[in-house]
């Protein structure tokens, strides 16, 4: 039998259907609907299906390409464009049938120009800046914003979105939602508009779903890193009752021998990953004695692959180190060469392996 080629990426798609299942759940006993965050598997078709068998009321994409590609796959459902568009993308926006992100008012001129020459009318979000300094209209000029989509011809003010745990990992909570709660509350008495839509995060969101009183206005969670592995990133932690084990990294050993557990030499700066000469491995002067040496085992993945610093291994085996092309562990038993090792992704390794052509990835139902 021949195996499958590696190194790959394994979706349990029926994991993230009842992942998905399960916050949009729980999000809908707060009056919270889900959008399918899609990007960490970079718009991968048979993921977006799952989120939608799973009853997410939408789906958002960091990447036009990424939305290509869902919709290449056979899957069209409402989208949302989430990271605000850059000046290149606006005619392509504006002939499309997404939403988008926006926090630039130039930005919302000249989508709206778009708009006008292709004759359509596009639905806006405002991203409202909460702390975490990533991308963001302050607060004290969101206002103002919402005044321009208003009177921009063509373009609709769907509503507010924040952003949480990122670029700073700031954690939400009541008294920042609030801030966008109560921002939806004054455009509406101030502009005579609605503000159908107040998006409150995304999986770092949902302790403070679980945890407060009252979500305000906040009516949708844009949900990616939960859904798919089942984790808090704020937290890292687990999230009860959903799968972890949905996406597994795997690669095909190509050595294993004896080897001893320190490098030996002088040493210098590695090609890839670590930043000083030196820093976190000790060189031993001559090649370690016989107490040293454990199985050393050399599998076909690395760097350009995947984010090694980012695996778990599944087996009771230490991942220890990486190059560009491969990964090093050490175990106590031989590995067999062409075998394979599989390894639990976080959500950085699962993106990099999931956008790098050497990686295949296969759908398990
Ligand atoms: C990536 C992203 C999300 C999804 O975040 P998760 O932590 O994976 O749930 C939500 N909103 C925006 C704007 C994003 O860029």
């Amino acid at each position: 039998m021949q195996s499958s080629v590696s190194p790959r990426l394994e979706v349990h798609l029926g994991d993230v259907t009842a992942n998905s299942a399960r916050l949009v759940e729980r999000c809908a006993a707060r009056s919270i609907s889900v959008m399918g965050i899609t990007k960490g598997l970079a718009g991968s078709p048979l993921l977006a299906q799952a989120m939608i068998d799973g009853g997410v009321s939408g789906l958002g994409d960091s990447g036009l390409a990424n939305i290509d590609a869902t919709r290449a796959g056979g899957v069209w459902a409402s989208t949302t464009l989430i990271r605000t568009p850059s000046r290149s993308q606006i005619d392509q926006l504006a002939v499309s049938d997404l939403a988008s992100y926006q926090s630039d008012i130039e930005t919302l001129s000249l989508l709206s120009a778009a708009c006008v020459v292709a004759g359509q009318r596009h639905a806006v979000m405002l991203m409202v800046e909460l702390g975490d300094l990533r991308d963001g209209i302050m607060p004290d000029d969101v206002v103002a914003h919402a005044r321009h989509v208003r009177d921009l011809e063509h373009l609709d003010l769907r509503g507010l979105g924040a952003n949480f745990g990122c670029q700073s990992g700031t954690i939400p909570d009541d008294r920042s939602l609030n801030v966008l709660s109560e921002l939806a509350a004054t455009i509406e008495a101030e502009l005579s508009i609605a503000v159908p839509v107040v998006s409150g995060g995304n999986s770092s969101n949902l302790d403070w779903l679980r945890l407060t009183a009252d979500v305000g206005r906040v009516n949708e969670l844009r949900l990616g890193e939960a859904i798919i592995l089942g984790r808090n990133p704020s937290t890292r932690l687990p999230v009860a009752g959903l799968s972890t084990e949905a996406v597994v990294f795997v690669a095909e050993v190509l050595e294993s021998k004896r080897k001893p557990r320190r490098p030996w030499g002088p040493t210098g700066y590695t090609a890839i990953g670590r930043a000083e000469p030196g820093a976190s491995v000790e060189s031993a002067d001559q090649p370690g004695d016989e107490n040293d040496l454990e199985w050393h085992t050399v599998l076909a993945a690395g760097h350009q692959d995947t984010d090694p610093s980012g695996l778990t291994p599944i087996d009771d085996v230490l991942l220890v180190g990486a190059s560009s092309d491969h990964l090093i562990i050490r175990s106590r038993r031989r590995i067999a060469p062409g075998s394979e090792m599989r390894f639990l992704p976080d959500y950085g390794a699962m993106a990099r392996a999931a956008i790098a052509p050497s990686v295949t990835m296969l759908a398990i139902p």
